[in-house]
């Protein structure tokens, strides 16, 4: 199967069938993870240059099927930045006191503040994936999220947030057998739950429903990126590569000193 790029261009509709969930080009594991390991460090320190600036922000969705890698990309990716510098908020199905709002009240809450960096573990995504596989809106409803989303975004990156949204791609397959993995592991029972099983049946529905998102909120100000995430490390690989070289692009610099700093003696 033909891999196309990571990065469908904007407004092009995806067809998720073009893209492998077990590409990983001609990589192998062990340069991919020592790659990995570099930038990571490099993440590190740019974090902190964005932290010290204080003028922009980064938002990071991850958005998967169940046992997709979320979790695994959060805990890999970001371990070695500071953990003052980053929040993680994942979103659960919503309360009732969510639920008496418009969709996107309780996502605005958390975005990343500026010198932070956000990462949302599922997202205002799924209120045109879940919401919509489930009819839990009706469809004139969620059908006017797609332009909302985009108005949103809009918003933020206008001000000074930038934007960068990873669809996790694995396949059904891959699904089964990490399923079975925590199955079959006592230390990984916790991660399993039935309920995920009728989400797996409907896994048609949400590849329409995935479809449909990497097209119609597809921007140039907030791109998606399709991650082929069978191989972990190759997965982790793509992620860590693709946001250094956004912070790196984003102009970050320590801020001036205090004038006179180099005239300062430190009394004993
Ligand atoms: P997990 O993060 O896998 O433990 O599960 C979180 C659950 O919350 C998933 O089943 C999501 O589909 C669900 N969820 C998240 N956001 C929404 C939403 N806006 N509406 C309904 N369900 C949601
Ligand atoms: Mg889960």
């Amino acid at each position: 199967m033909a891999q196309q790029s990571f990065a469908p261009k904007p407004g092009s509709p995806v067809k998720l069938h073009n893209f492998d969930p077990e590409y990983h080009g001609d990589l192998n594991k062990k340069d991919a993870r020592e790659t990995e390991a570099r930038l990571e460090a490099r993440l590190a320190e740019l974090q902190e240059m964005l932290y010290a600036q204080g003028k922009y922000s980064l938002l990071i969705v991850l958005q998967a099927m169940d046992a997709g890698g979320k979790d695994g990309t959060i805990k890999h990716v970001f371990d070695s930045v500071n953990p003052q510098g980053v929040r993680v908020t994942s979103f659960k199905a919503p309360t009732a006191e969510e639920l008496s709002h418009d969709f996107l009240w309780r996502v605005h809450q958390h975005t990343p503040p500026k010198g932070y960096i956000g990462i949302f573990n599922r997202s205002h995504y799924e209120d045109v994936l879940v919401v919509r596989v489930n009819n839990l809106v009706p469809a004139e409803i969620w059908k006017e999220r797609y332009d909302h989303i985009n108005h949103f975004e809009r918003l933020l990156v206008d001000s000074g947030t930038r934007i960068l949204k990873f669809f996790l791609h694995i396949s059904k397959d891959e699904q089964k057998e990490r399923f079975e993995e925590r199955l079959a592991r006592p230390d990984k029972h916790w991660k399993f739950s039935t309920g995920d099983l009728p989400v797996r049946e409907q896994w048609d529905e949400y590849m329409d429903a995935y479809e449909a998102v990497l097209t119609r909120c597809n921007t140039d100000y907030a791109p998606w990126h399709i991650v082929p995430s069978n191989k972990k490390w190759y997965r982790n690989f793509i992620i860590s590569k693709t946001i250094v070289e956004t912070l790196e692009n984003m102009n970050l610099a320590y801020p001036d000193p205090e004038p006179g700093l180099d005239e300062v003696v430190i009394p004993d």
